[in-house]
């Protein structure tokens, strides 16, 4: 061991390490904790980020290699930032240097410069504007795609990249004087907001005595939770608004943490009305080279609004006032694959080493964040009543062992759905399940079309003529003749395209629309399925978890719940919290504003008591029972939960694995709990089989200690090599 004053730790983005020992050449200064550096590693080179100036290493000196370039004048990565991001490493025994390289944007992880100057943009020069595209050679389609974009508005280079314009096309059309650079663009979101900027509303009593309340727990500046509870339409937004506003007043930055930016168009809106050149948005649709300028202008505390999905949680905040995560029950806050943290667990972490509030808001809070205020860890403030003269919904169950139905549509909703329409308002139909029909039936040899690599059943996809399997993608042509005796089979069930079908017969003067991922997978669709709605172009809606998303449609008076048994008897310990979320947050869209609200909820099991509680209006009433069946159980906020995920194309070797894994753990496991191995409920999954481990306990520290100490025993070991494999610390779904 050797000890000198010119090393760096370095952490470098690759699987199954810490970080590693550097020498900083002679006379060089020490590069500051945060800063990317070059490094030699294995044959090449990697970008690395300096988490220490380590006073001795383990690595012997002849062994020591020398840090190449210094990438950055000032940190990419400021203090609190690293000291967060390495924590999360630490808690989601996840690689050190996978995480910080996770936290930076693109081009910093491929070694660009902070200060780069801005994109440039292309733009038509007037020769431009006069050529006749539709004449030009097919070989030049690339150059007619950049021509017919640019007609419309100048484009940054990664726009047109985007469309599938390559560089050499665009040199090209330079060279003939058809485009020319432009100036930089601003960032789409702060293009002036279109038609009548919203005003200020008047506070209610309700929103007023919330911020009294959060003014008053907030004591000056520092460190607070609060659980923002406030019933869906109770205007929660409007708190988020008022709390920014009295930031961006003090200088400081908000974050703001949404689950899905694509659907709350309205939310954008409203930021964009209010804030205008203050904002930044971060997330996935927006080019990722206008995702770094937005990062930039955060960085430098220019955007004193952040706002963006899951990965916006690691948005630099120089001059940070306020965190705020919206509907923080939003299963979108959890990465699902590679580092599986929580988007809303690491804002409360965040807002901690920031001394600042964080608020999470939801009218259906997860039972973690609804203990978390009952034990007056959080502080909750509560919105108990809507903002418009409407009040809540009326919520009305329809037992459908009681009234027929066709194509999941029972009598009584159709009445509805009729008395709704000719009193000119909206319909919203909620079913979690697109495509046409679930199943492929044969009445001959009772088969139903299979995926070859899953278990499970292909949907029927009618208008495409295909089959496809929703978990792995798999198509197939849809034939009706089954394969082994040549009956004609039937489509059983239904999905949203069937209902839009059977909607379309029933009421043809009624203009339906759509709300799944196959009818908003093309670019552009999905804000015009809203602004129709919004505009009173669609009368019925039909669509899946895509609803239920905080949209506020004040003429939709008629919520119809088509499916409410799936997810009643879930195998998930989480299965019923989802399921109350799920259907309180979509009847929360009927009558939000002056005009009165229906529900109706479809399903075989009337008398169920998660329904009786939801049909109530009362989430507070279903978590109370929901948070007494979990302590009962002994699950999560009771336990602490890290779960073992294995796959591999052999049954056994997954299985193996997970043996290992447990016997690895038991020798040292103490009071933690193993569960398990267990085959996931759906095994095969894309030709691999899947199976999973569970630790429990109920104090977090032993956990963490025993999947520490079983990773540090699986590495080397041959059962690890032969399984693709995975930790979940705090796992959604189990
Ligand atoms: P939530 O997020 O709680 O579901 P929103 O913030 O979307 O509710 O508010 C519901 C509706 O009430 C919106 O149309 C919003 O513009 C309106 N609203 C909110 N606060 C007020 C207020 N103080 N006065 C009048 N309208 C308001
Ligand atoms: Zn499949």
């Amino acid at each position: 061991m050797s000890s000198r004053r010119n090393l760096v730790r370095v952490a470098v983005p690759v699987p199954l390490a810490d970080a590693f020992d550097y020498l900083v050449a002679a006379g060089d200064a020490l590069p500051p904790v945060g800063t990317r550096v070059r490094v030699p590693f294995g044959r090449g080179e990697r970008i690395g980020l300096v988490v220490e100036h380590p006073a001795k290493t383990d690595v012997a000196p002849a062994r020591l290699k020398t840090i190449g370039a210094v990438l950055d004048t000032t940190p990419a990565l400021g203090a609190e930032l690293m000291a967060s991001l390495r924590w999360a490493a630490e808690y989601y025994h996840h690689p050190v240097g996978a995480v910080l390289s996770h936290a930076l944007p693109g081009p910093l992880r491929e070694g660009r410069a902070i200060d780069e100057p801005p994109e440039p943009s292309w733009q038509l020069t007037a020769l431009g504007r006069t050529v006749d595209v539709a004449g030009l050679p097919r070989t030049a389609r690339q150059q007619a795609r950049a021509l017919r974009a640019l007609r419309e508005r100048a484009l940054a280079a990664s726009e047109l990249e985007a469309e599938d314009v390559a560089a050499t096309a665009l040199a090209r059309l330079a060279a003939k004087g058809w485009i020319e650079p432009g100036p930089p663009l601003p960032q789409p979101e702060l293009e002036p907001a279109r038609g009548q900027p919203s005003r200020e509303p008047d506070l209610t009593p309700d929103q007023r005595t919330v911020l009294e309340d959060f003014a008053r727990a907030r004591n000056a500046k520092g460190f607070r939770a609060y659980l923002l509870h406030g019933v869906t339409g109770s205007g929660k937004t409007e708190i988020y608004l008022r709390l920014i506003a009295a930031e961006l007043a003090a200088g400081r930055q908000t974050l703001l943490l949404v689950p899905e930016i694509g659907l709350t168009p309205q939310l954008v809106r409203r930021l964009r009305e209010r804030f205008g050149e203050e904002l930044a948005v971060l997330h996935s649709a927006v080019t990722e080279r206008q995702r770094f300028d937005a990062w930039r202008r955060a960085y430098r505390g220019g955007a004193k609004l952040v706002v963006g999905t899951r990965s916006a949680v690691f948005a630099p905040l120089p001059s940070a006032g306020l965190i705020i995560v919206d509907e923080e029950h939003d299963a979108s806050f959890k990465q699902q694959s590679g580092f599986r943290y929580s988007a809303r667990d690491l804002a409360v972490v965040r807002a901690q080493r920031l001394d600042v509030p964080v608020v999470l808001g939801s009218a259906t809070p997860s039972l973690e964040t609804f203990n978390n205020a009952l034990q007056g860890r959080y502080v909750r403030l509560a919105l108990p009543r809507r903002i418009g003269s409407a009040g809540a919904p009326r919520v009305r169950v329809v037992d459908l062992n009681l009234h027929a139905s066709r194509q999941a549509l029972s009598t009584p909703l159709v009445a509805a759905i009729g008395q709704h329409l000719t009193a000119g308002h909206q319909v919203l139909l909620f079913l979690n399940r697109r495509g046409f029909a679930p199943a492929l039936f044969c009445p001959q040899c009772k088969s139903t079309e299979q995926c070859r690599r899953c278990d499970a059943r292909m949907t029927v996809h009618a208008r495409a003529g295909a089959v496809r399997c929703h978990h792995c993608g798999a198509e197939r042509a849809l034939q009706w003749a089954c394969g082994a005796c040549g009956v004609e089979r039937i489509a059983v069930g239904a999905g949203t395209q069937r209902v839009g079908e059977e909607l379309a017969a029933l009421f043809p003067a009624a203009r339906i629309a759509r709300l799944d991922r196959d009818s908003t997978s093309r670019k552009g669709a999905l804000d015009m399925v809203l602004s129709d709605v919004e505009t009173g172009n669609v009368e019925i809606l039909v669509g899946t978890q895509m609803l239920t998303k905080g949209h506020d449609f004040p003429r939709v008076t008629l919520v119809g719940v088509l499916n409410a048994d799936q997810g009643l008897f879930g195998t998930d310990p989480r299965s019923h919290e989802r399921l109350a979320q799920t259907i309180l947050q979509v009847a929360g869209r009927a009558g939000r504003a002056e005009l009165p609200g229906e529900v109706l909820i479809q399903t075989h099991h009337p008398g169920h008591p998660l329904l009786t509680s939801v049909i109530d209006g009362d989430y507070t009433a279903f978590a109370t029972l929901a948070l007494n069946e979990r302590r009962e159980a002994s699950w999560p906020p009771f336990a602490h939960l890290a779960l073992w995920h294995a796959e591999a194309a052999r049954r056994d070797s997954a299985f193996a694995f997970l043996e290992h894994v447990r016997a690895a753990a038991d020798a040292e496991r103490g009071s933690v709990a193993v569960l398990g191995p267990a085959p996931l409920a759906m095994e095969r999954k894309g030709g691999q089989y899947r199976a999973q481990l569970l630790f429990r306990s109920a104090e977090r520290a032993p956990l963490h200690r025993l999947v520490g100490r079983t990773l540090l025993a699986l590495r080397g070991s041959a059962a690890a090599r032969r399984a693709r494999w995975s930790i979940d610390i705090d796992p959604l779904e189990i």
